[in-house]
């Protein structure tokens, strides 16, 4: 017998059809002799719509009651899938994040998984029952206030589960059939990979693909879980994320290019005039590691040798826009640069594969696409795996279906079906 974690995100739950649906697909599961443990998202846009709403009383909402009141997407999702299998004859509980056993640190909107006791679910399971266990959230071991753990943590969640229960395998169930090379929605030619690394989907997650949550991708990597993504609206095969070492032929034939990855959640803060001399880049940066700021890309020009001045610019999430920029300004005078440019119509495109390592010519071929297609590029910044530019924000799917292109990724017939979501 082997234990199942299944994941199923908003879109697959988004009325009571697709909950029925979602209930009958883990009861074939369990009848075909699995111990299954279910987490569940919000139905459809319901994370979304009680964030307008929580802005619509107040602007700026307590992070202890946005959290309250987010969980409760995942409270009526897991309920509801209780009953509907109840209904088809199984027994199911369902469990809050804090009843599972997510024990998280304090930080409401983006609290770390520091331990999962999951005793409740084992008893559970042994007692023959599925569980249902809601997605994103746990409770603060300081405070013992709910927390989250940040948009799309239910697929931490999941992984965390598989990791702690041991699980067999940990399915993440999307409204697409898989991890394609870049996003249908986009690209409609974009093709299912059959296989990926742990290392190209952490780099795939980090440049903005939503298919898997960077933290799920890195707690997966950690424990060794092999993650299967698929889609809830058809019974195909979708792609396996495992270790390098479990790709055929990894070190042979591979695909250089394994997808283009994009991200419009990004903004570019430029400071204008910075004095030419030892530490300034240190304080800059230190001012805004001190107020919780992660940066992306970094570009320092080349100081004007008639100024002795310099310009330095960096992306972040543009949620952090406006706390950077104040941030920034309190030291405005210390530092003496002259100003700042905040930019939020930005987006990044990023290309990654792990075959790129051992061939040159990559970021020739990338650039001569994302020329050709007559797009500009701002800024630049590469690892041993990937290639990301910034790019103007109307430009993006442009340049995604450039270096697309370009690579030889297009499928000659369309295989990709999006089945549901907006997108939103
Ligand atoms: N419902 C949450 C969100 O929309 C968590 C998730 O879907 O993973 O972000
Ligand atoms: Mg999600």
């Amino acid at each position: 017998m082997a234990l199942v974690v299944q994941k199923y995100g908003g879109s697959s739950v988004a009325d009571a059809d697709g909950v029925k649906r979602v209930a009958q697909r883990i009861v074939a599961t369990k009848k075909a002799g699995n111990d299954v443990v279910v987490v569940v998202s919000a139905m459809g846009d319901t994370t979304d719509d009680l964030i307008d709403m929580a802005k619509q009383v107040s602007p700026l909402p307590p992070g202890r009651e946005l959290d309250m009141l987010l969980t409760a997407g995942e409270r009526i999702s897991m309920a509801l899938l209780a009953m509907a299998i109840a209904n088809l004859g199984h027994e199911a509980r369902s469990f809050t994040g804090s009843q599972a056993g997510v024990i998280t640190d304090g930080s409401h909107g983006k609290a770390k998984i520091i331990d999962v006791t999951p005793g409740r679910i084992r008893t559970a399971l042994d007692e023959g029952s599925i569980c249902i266990v809601a997605g994103f959230q746990g409770v603060s071991q300081g405070t013992k206030d709910i927390t989250t753990l940040g948009r799309g943590g239910s697929d931490t969640t999941a992984v965390a589960l598989a990791a702690a229960l041991d699980a067999d395998v940990c399915e993440i169930y999307s409204d697409v059939d898989g991890v394609f090379t870049a996003d249908p929605r986009i690209v409609p030619a974009a093709r299912k990979i059959p296989k990926i690394s742990y290392e190209e989907m952490l780099e795939m997650a980090a440049s903005g693909a939503k298919i898997l949550h960077l933290r799920c991708v890195e707690y997966a990597r950690r424990y060794n879980i092999p993650i299967h993504v698929r889609s809830s609206f058809s019974q195909k095969v979708g792609t396996w994320v495992v270790d390098s070492s479990e790709i055929e032929g990894h070190d042979m034939e591979q695909a250089i290019i394994s997808g283009v990855a994009h991200d419009r959640s990004e903004a570019k803060i430029t400071v204008v005039g910075v004095p030419d001399k030892v530490g300034e880049a240190a304080t800059i940066f230190t001012v805004l590691s001190d107020a919780e700021i992660n940066i992306d890309m970094i570009v320092q020009n080349v100081s004007a040798a008639s100024t002795g001045r310099t310009d330095i610019s960096f992306t972040l999430p543009a949620t952090d826009g406006q706390s950077a920029l104040t941030a920034l300004n309190k030291v405005k005078e210390r530092i003496g640069f002259e100003s700042l440019r905040y930019d939020d119509r930005i987006g990044k495109v990023s290309l990654i594969g792990a075959g790129m390592r051992s061939h040159p010519g990559v970021t020739a071929t990338l650039f001569s696409a994302i020329a050709e297609a007559g797009v500009n590029i701002e800024m630049i910044s590469t690892s041993e795996i990937r290639i990301s530019v910034v790019v103007a924000q109307d430009d993006i799917d442009t340049a995604v279906a450039a270096a697309h292109r370009a690579f030889d990724l297009d499928a000659e017939q369309v295989e990709a079906v999006v089945y549901g979501g907006t997108g939103r």
